[in-house]
This record gives structure tokens, C-alpha cells and sequence, in this order.
């Protein structure tokens, strides 16, 4: 419902709209959008309030589906650079150990930050480090999502195989079945919003095959069902995960996926690479949905996510920049350029448009994360806008303005609003100051590594 009291804005006449009939600008009440207005046409709705957008580019909010907002603290790591996944990992758990409270409160508001300053309005994480001092992880997080205002899906991770039950994390990192269901009950009862609009929600995520017990994947998803939450985790990043899973338990990974009960429209994979055609079209036919990490894929040399022949066979595709460990970035409006460009390397360029990019990085997006109220420019969602202007050097000469955003580079949104709310004006975060979080961040990735190496 939209509250009748709330002042009407009219967003109008922007220089380019990723959205049909939408010319003349969008009407926002309330968090919602209330009315599109065509090409050339004024709001039937009475208005408040304008805001001239003839020089910027409007895009719904970018949602991003995979992320791990920790890993800002280990960005281009030394003991883990040029490495593949598993040999980086190794390198890296034993430093995610020490993370304290603090340094994940810190994180989470600088990778955020970085989000929402690139665009994006919602924004999945996937926490599975729950060392004894950081067992409030995801209670910590909610706190940073909610001063900053953004929309966010919290999974709840885990991590139950550690090296001596032939896992590839150490102990210290892993947790017991019982406590990990235990607290993924406690999370969804105490935050998980399922009403339309909602600012956080929680999904329940098991890290990926080498780093989870069987069990611990089936009755994560039987509690996912009975809360009806969402289900995410790692498959087919790599080869070496293919090779564990045939080892471990004598099953390619979809096949392992489907023993433990996990093909279904309630699950979306980050990366989703290694698959063959049996595989693709079983995942599309259960509906399950990939997330898309072009620049982690390429960072590890992981490979090449097969999103059109997915989608044919069913499946939501949408984008994740992935942890910033394997970005390092959090730029949601730069992965969609990567996304573009990588995808063009399998399907040509003729297949793979920048309004593709666009697709996946908003309705498919959102589909990813069960959500029909955001993603879109269109009468009744979300009020959830991102307006990027081409006042920099990188635009000068460009004609088409919605492929220049990504042609061009665009880093930057100017501004951005979140359930119909300024978030982001002049390409500053309202209320920040900037400089003071670097600080406190950087100090806070500092003191990591004296930890890791003590
Ligand atoms: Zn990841």
C-alpha cells in the first residue's frame, strides 16, 4: 500500500531509461513506483516534487547475487596471489580465521558502501566463517545493512568438513551440524522478512561440496522448505571440484547436488561453470538458477559460465561480483561489463548485448533471490533506481548512452535511491564520509594480517 500522505516525485525526462515506454521519466510514492510516464507526456499523478534527470542514464537498482563482504580485508593478498582456487583458498582460511567482530562490522560496511556507489540496491552475501569469536557474524552484518539502508539477502553459511574428516578447510573455521541448523532457525525467525518490499531477508548456504558435510546439505534444505527461505551455495567452479566430488562421493557434482536434495526453483549456484549437457538441462528443467561471476571466474582462471544454453534450458541467470578476495572489487556496474565481455568470448558478440548485461543484473537478479518486487522500472515495484550521468572524460563521444554506461566503463553512479529513498547524491553516500571509512577499514585489514602472521 502506499500511504496517500507521502510526497509524489517525478524523476523526469532522463537521458536514456533501461525500461519500455518509460521516456518521459518514472513516479515514485512512498517506496514505490507509481507511474511511468512516455516519451514526451507529463504524470497523470499529481506532483510534489521533480527531479531533473535529462542529463543522467536511469537503471533499475542493480542487484547483486554473491558476494563475501569479509574478504574486502584480504584484497590482492600477498600469500594468495596467482593461484587457483583451492590452492587459494588454503592460503586464505587461515587469515579469515582471525576475523573479529569488529573487522567484520567494517567490511561489511565498506564492500556495501562500494555496492551502492556502483549502483546497486540489493545485495546477497554469502558468510560461512563462524569461528568462536565470530558466531553473531550475520546479526552484525544486519546491523551495517540497516545504516546504510540497502536491501539485502543474508545467507547464512557453513562450513562442517574440515581437513580431517577429508574436507579442505582447517577445523578451526568448521562448525557442527547442530550448530549450524540451530543457528540458521534462530537467524530466519529473528530477521527473515517474507513480505513484498522487504529490507532483509536471510537464505540458508552451505559453502560448497569440499567444505560441507552431506548431511549438513539435506537438512539444510528440509529447513529451508519448512521456513521457505531460499538455498544457495558454491557448484562447478572448478575442475578440482569435480575431482573431489567423483572422489569423495563417487558423483559429478549436479548428480551429488540432487542426492541431497537441492534441485529445485528454490536454489541459485554461484558460478555454475563445469557443467555437461545432461546437467544443464536437468538443472533448467528443476528450475534451479546460476549467479554469473565473470571477474572471479577470470581471476582464478576458473572458467566459462554456459548462461545461454542454462537459460534455454530453464534457468535464471543473474550477476554476483563475488568475494573481494577474487574481484577484488565490488563494482556491480563494472561485473556487468565483464559479464558482457567474457560472455562474448563463448557466444559472439550478436548474442550477448549490453541490454543482456542489463537482464541479468536486474530481473534475472532478482528472480535469483525469489524476488518480483524489485528489478525493474514498472508500475507497483520497489522504488529501487540507479542514475549514472556521462559527465566524465571515458563518455565524451558516445552516442548511445545506455551501451556507453558499459562500452565506456561507467565506475560511478551519481545518484541512487533505495524503497524511494536518496541513498547516494552527487556520487557520495549521504551522511558518509568517506575518507574516515577507509581508514578505519584499511586499519582493520592491517591488523588481520599481524593476527594471521602472529
Ligand atoms: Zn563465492
Amino acid at each position: 500500500m502506499v500511504d496517500i500522505n507521502e510526497p509524489v516525485i517525478w524523476i523526469k525526462n532522463p537521458a536514456a531509461v533501461f525500461a519500455q515506454n518509460c521516456e518521459g521519466g518514472v513516479v515514485i510514492q512512498g517506496q514505490k513506483i507509481i507511474e511511468i510516464v512516455k516519451l514526451g507526456h507529463s504524470p497523470k499523478t499529481q506532483i510534489d516534487d521533480t527531479y531533473d534527470a535529462s542529463e543522467s542514464v536511469l537503471l533499475p537498482g542493480l542487484i547483486n547475487t554473491h558476494h563475501h563482504f569479509y574478504q574486502t580485508l584480504t584484497r590482492a593478498y600477498p600469500e594468495a596471489l596467482n593461484k587457483e582456487l583451492f590452492p587459494w583458498l588454503k592460503s586464505l582460511y587461515k587469515v579469515w580465521a582471525n576475523i573479529q567482530p569488529e573487522m567484520l562490522a567494517v567490511s561489511t560496511e565498506l564492500a556495501l558502501s562500494e555496492l551502492l556507489l556502483s549502483g546497486c540496491t540489493t545485495a546477497s552475501d554469502h558468510h560461512y566463517l563462524f569461528p568462536s569469536q565470530l558466531e553473531n557474524a550475520i546479526d552484525i552484518q544486519v546491523e551495517e545493512a540497516q545504516k546504510l539502508g540497502m536491501r539485502v539477502v543474508l545467507t547464512r553459511g557453513s562450513m562442517s568438513l574440515g581437513e580431517k574428516d577429508g574436507g579442505l578447510p582447517p577445523q578451526s573455521v568448521v562448525q557442527t551440524k547442530e550448530q549450524i541448523l540451530s543457528d540458521s532457525e534462530r537467524l530466519i525467525k529473528t530477521y527473515h522478512d517474507n513480505q513484498e518490499g522487504a529490507m532483509i531477508q536471510i537464505a540458508l548456504a552451505p559453502c560448497s561440496p569440499f567444505s560441507v558435510t552431506t548431511d549438513l546439505m539435506i537438512e539444510t534444505a528440509a529447513l529451508a522448505e519448512q521456513y521457505d527461505v531460499r538455498l544457495h551455495t558454491h557448484l562447478a567452479e572448478t575442475i578440482d571440484e569435480e575431482k573431489f566430488c567423483l572422489e569423495k562421493f563417487g558423483l559429478r557434482t549436479v548428480d551429488y547436488l540432487e542426492s541431497v536434495g537441492w534441485l529445485s526453483d528454490r536454489t541459485w549456484l554461484a558460478h555454475g561453470i563445469h557443467f555437461n549437457k545432461q546437467e544443464i538441462e536437468k538443472l533448467g528443467q528443476n528450475g534451479v538458477g546460476i549467479c554469473h561471476c565473470p571477474t572471479s571466474n577470470m581471476m582464478l582462471a576458473s572458467g566459462i559460465c554456459h548462461s545461454l544454453e542454462l537459460e534455454e534450458a530453464g534457468s535464471i541467470i543473474g550477476l554476483g561480483v563475488d568475494g573481494s578476495a577474487s574481484n577484488d572489487g565490488s563494482n556491480m556496474i563494472a561485473e556487468l561489463r565483464q559479464a558482457m565481455y567474457l560472455q562474448r568470448l563463448r557466444y559472439g558478440a550478436s548474442k550477448i548485448t549490453h541490454q543482456k548485461a542489463y537482464d541479468w543484473a536486474t530481473k534475472g537478479s532478482a528472480a535469483l533471490l525469489g524476488r518480483s518486487d524489485i528489478g525493474e522500472i514498472a508500475v507497483g515495484k520497489q522504488a529501487d533506481l540507479a542514475l549514472f550521468k556521462l559527465d566524465e572524460l571515458r563518455f565524451s563521444g558516445s552516442h548511445d548512452s545506455l551501451a556507453a554506461l558499459l562500452l565506456c566503463g561507467a565506475q560511478k553512479a551519481d545518484r541512487v535511491m533505495i524503497a524511494g529513498q536518496w541513498k547516494v547524491m552527487d556520487g557520495k553516500i549521504i551522511g558518509q564520509d568517506e575518507s574516515e571509512l577507509i581508514s578505519r577499514h584499511s586499519n582493520a585489514a592491517k591488523k588481520l594480517r599481524q593476527l594471521a602472521s602472529a
